[in-house]
């Protein structure tokens, strides 16, 4: 299958890649390129400049301040971004809550929000898993009780990505014990600066500080935070983590990494020969690129469906499945490919500037993505209960 576009989504193209080429700044392109952690500021000055641009916000509609473009458009944007090694905005406001305030906030909750997260003058973090409630969701036991205009909180949640740079976080809570354990959940905004918040860092395999608990005690949130109906929270859970899925599949990421790679083994030798006409690397570089060929198209038939106005059912579960497998891939071949440069144990500085200097940083991490934003054997799940349903129609 041969991919066209028209004329017209061709110098929308090179207008992207060329203000990626004239704007993005050095620094940030090596960052992104190596796999190195953004500063919070790094992340706040981009995303504003991104905004600048109209390049924030451009899967929101345009009362909301969207650019109104196509889905290819958005598809050809986020490939000239990636191909750029330039950073992506932060999918927490952007891609999360964004769409689900616009689905189910009050009018107040629109005007209020909208805009601060598309200047990132809010930090948002995600406050769904707790230590008893993983996979299984549904059995979160943070509590929050009615009390006057207020919810009062008591519990924990854990994994937070980024809750110690965050302003606000978006949470599920328990607002009932009755019926089935879905029907009693709520979907809650919480500022982070309350009396009642304590974030506690956890260091990941890589040697970062992404994650954290947050404990919450006797936490008063007013009740207008609701968002939706009180126990409509799981509806709004499941909506948010099909648009999560979707971006943590990263095909536009893969495949400018898969370019880096490329060019990285053509560049570097063993034995005198080539690393791209070794045989075996010629073989797992090419099995790479049809995995990554063939979750492009799976990716490009659900944009081609949410163009006619479907939205992202399970075929999330199938990208983030496809796309995480492909991430741990070229996280290995990088670790083989840049062999002694990606060695943390380097002497300070001597290898800063080389292309795999974060390489096993990278590879550690990313064996979580076949864990956040829900694990495989639930993505399978999910897959197998649509397909079964299916084929009982
Ligand atoms: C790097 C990272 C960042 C994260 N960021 C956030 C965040 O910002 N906010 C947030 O709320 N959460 C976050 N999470 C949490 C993440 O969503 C959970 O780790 C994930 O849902 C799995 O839950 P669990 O860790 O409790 O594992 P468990 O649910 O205990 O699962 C353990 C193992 O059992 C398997 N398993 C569980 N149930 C079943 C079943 N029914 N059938 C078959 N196998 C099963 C799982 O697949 C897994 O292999 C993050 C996690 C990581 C690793």
């Amino acid at each position: 299958m041969n991919l066209t576009f028209s004329d017209e989504d061709r110098v929308f193209q090179r207008g992207v890649r060329d203000w990626f080429a004239a704007n993005t700044p050095e620094v940030l392109r090596r960052k992104v390129e190596s796999g190195q952690m953004l500063t919070r500021d790094e992340i706040v000055h981009w995303q504003r400049r991104l905004d600048e641009q109209g390049f924030l916000v451009v899967g929101w509609p345009k009362e909301h301040g969207g650019p109104g473009w196509t889905p290819t458009q958005r598809y050809l944007y986020d490939l000239e971004r990636a191909a750029a090694n330039a950073p992506v905005g932060l999918s927490m406001g952007v891609i999360m809550l964004g769409p689900v305030l616009m689905a189910f906030g009050s009018d107040a909750q629109k005007a209020r929000y909208l805009p601060r997260i598309r200047r990132c003058e809010d930090w948002w973090c995600q406050g769904y898993s707790e230590p008893g409630a993983g996979s299984d969701l549904a059995s979160l036991a943070t509590t929050a009780v009615s009390d006057g205009d207020d919810y009062v909180i008591n519990g924990s949640k854990i994994w937070t990505t980024y809750a110690h740079w965050a302003t606000h976080m978006f949470c599920l809570v328990r607002t009932a014990n009755t019926g089935k354990k879905q029907e009693g959940i709520s979907f809650l905004l919480i500022e982070m600066d309350r009396p009642g918040i304590e974030v506690r860092p956890i260091v990941s395999i890589d040697g970062e500080h992404h994650l954290n608990q947050v404990f919450f005690t006797d936490l008063r949130v007013p009740r207008s935070n609701l968002v939706g109906q009180e126990g409509q929270g799981w509806e709004i859970a499941k909506y948010l983590l099909t648009h999560e899925r979707t971006s943590i599949a990263g095909v536009a990421e893969s495949k400018a990494a898969m370019a880096n790679l490329l060019r990285s083994a053509a560049e570097r030798r063993w034995a005198g020969t080539r690393l791209i006409d070794q045989p075996g690397m010629a073989a797992r570089l090419a099995r790479a690129e049809i995995d990554l060929t063939a979750l492009e198209y799976t990716n490009l038939r659900v944009l081609s469906s949410t163009a006619a106005g479907k939205a992202p059912g399970p075929e999330s579960s199938l990208l983030k499945l496809m796309g995480t497998a492909v991430q741990q891939t070229l996280s290995e071949l990088a670790l083989d490919i840049g062999a002694e440069q990606a060695w943390p144990w380097h002497p300070e500085g001597a290898l800063a500037e080389a292309a795999h200097v974060h390489s096993m940083e990278r590879y550690a991490f990313l064996r979580a993505c076949t864990i956040y934003g829900g694990s495989d054997e639930v993505q399978k799940t999910v897959l197998a209960k649509s397909m079964l349903a299916g084929a009982a129609r």
